[in-house]
């Protein structure tokens, strides 16, 4: 599929989904951005490696998203952005009166006023280029809730919203904005769950994650950030043009209970 000459900006793309797409992206050609707040070695090397391995552009900017300034700061230093992936998160799990403030606030200013910030600068980007694809990476807890997850599911919840109201600002226009609803893929942000759930439910490790972290999910398989990156490249094809405004669950059937 041809994205050669498209640009994609993804937000917290030096591990798990975000990576994922990112190469997914870089595969179909385009030139990609990675983001992280760490700006390490690695993470330079990272674009690096992916350039090298599919004769794309690769950059590494660094931005704290949980910093309006510094997300608006990523899309004016990428100085162009076809195809803006939102994609960085952060996890904190607690019932709600003992549940952080700190941490509420964190987790909705890196998961969604950083969309609204990203959003705001690239617009104007994909309006100039005539072009444009917004793929917002919210959640089953989008569309669902879990106990103990106040920040998360409000924020996922949040980035349903705005991706309906981008859609419908955008909708005369060759932009479309859709948001990806995953179920539980197997990422460092997940795997940091599986110890401590294991400790709360006196369980192996094993045995956490297919009898509660995988309860939810019909399939009993975790989706894979390569499966991800395949639907992030079809929203960007020709033959996705006409969806828009919408959730597109990947989560082995979790919605569907
Ligand atoms: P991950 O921990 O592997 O990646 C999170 C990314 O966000 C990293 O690149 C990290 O550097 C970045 N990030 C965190 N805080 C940041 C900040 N302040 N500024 C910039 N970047 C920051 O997690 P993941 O599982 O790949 O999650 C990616 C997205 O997918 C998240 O929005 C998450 O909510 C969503 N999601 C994940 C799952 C899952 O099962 N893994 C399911 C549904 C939705």
């Amino acid at each position: 599929m041809g994205l050669k000459g498209k640009t994609a900006v993804v937000t917290g793309s030096n591990s798990g989904i975000g990576l994922g797409i990112a190469k997914a992206m870089a595969g179909a050609g385009a030139d990609v951005v990675i983001n992280s707040y760490t700006d390490s070695e690695e993470d330079h090397a990272l674009a690096a490696e992916i350039a090298a391995q599919n004769g794309v552009g690769a950059r590494y900017i660094k931005a704290d998203l949980s910093k309006g300034d510094e997300a608006r700061a990523l899309i004016e230093q990428a100085g162009t952005c076809d195809i803006l992936i939102n994609n960085a998160g952060i996890q904190h799990v607690a019932p709600i009166e003992e549940f952080p403030a700190e941490k509420w606030d964190a987790i909705i200013a890196i998961m969604l006023s950083s969309a609204f910030h990203t959003t705001a600068m690239a617009l104007p980007m994909m309006r100039q280029a005539g072009w444009g694809r917004i793929i917002n990476i919210a959640s089953a807890h989008g569309l669902t809730a879990s106990p103990y997850k106040s920040a998360y599911v409000s924020a996922k919840h949040g980035v349903v919203g705005i991706t309906k109201v981008v859609a419908l600002e955008t909708a005369k226009e060759p932009i479309t904005a859709n948001a990806i609803c995953p179920g539980y893929v197997l990422t460092p942000l997940v795997e940091s769950q599986i110890p401590d759930t294991a400790k709360k439910y006196g369980m192996t490790e094993e045995e956490a994650k297919e009898k509660v972290i995988l309860e939810r999910q019909p399939s009993k398989e975790f989706a894979t950030t390569e499966q991800l990156g395949g639907l992030a490249v079809f929203l960007c094809s020709d033959h996705a043009a006409q969806i828009t405004g919408t959730t597109l669950s990947m989560d082995g059937g979790w919605t569907a209970l």
